[in-house]
């Protein structure tokens, strides 16, 4: 769960910024792919050297190979996913009039400190 989300405990607001995060989180870009293409390969290196190293053949070389590319792939694409949020989420969570650090509601509040966490959201920071 990220952080800002923590506070939020109205199911339909959660949901409403997934996918809000969700939809700006889709433009992947070449330099994406080429990254993980680099995770891919280089974890491939790595898996065939511990082939070699423990003179693994056949269906168990091959195994350990798709394991350690899958399991790199698949971190770091949740990586991508998760910087992509932590980005995006200050901007949803202040167009919702809610504190960017906390995610807690500010609507109707009089200061400009959130009373959560003690952010400093400025006088336009709520609409
Ligand atoms: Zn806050």
């Amino acid at each position: 769960m990220i952080r800002q989300l923590r506070s939020i405990k109205d199911p339909e607001v959660i949901r409403a910024i997934k996918r809000a995060c969700a939809a700006r989180c889709k433009n992947v870009t070449l330099w994406h792919l080429g990254m993980i293409a680099l995770s891919a390969v280089s974890t491939g290196a790595l898996a065939g050297a511990i082939v070699l190293l423990f003179g693994l053949r056949g269906a168990a070389a091959w195994v350990v190979t798709f394991f350690c590319v899958a399991l790199s792939v698949t971190v770091f694409v949740n990586a991508m996913i998760r910087r992509s949020y932590r980005v995006a989420l200050p901007e949803i969570l202040r167009s919702l009039g809610r504190c960017a650090e906390c995610g807690y509601d500010l609507t109707g509040l009089q200061s400009d400190t959130c009373p959560e966490c003690g952010t400093h959201i400025g006088p336009n920071a709520v609409g």
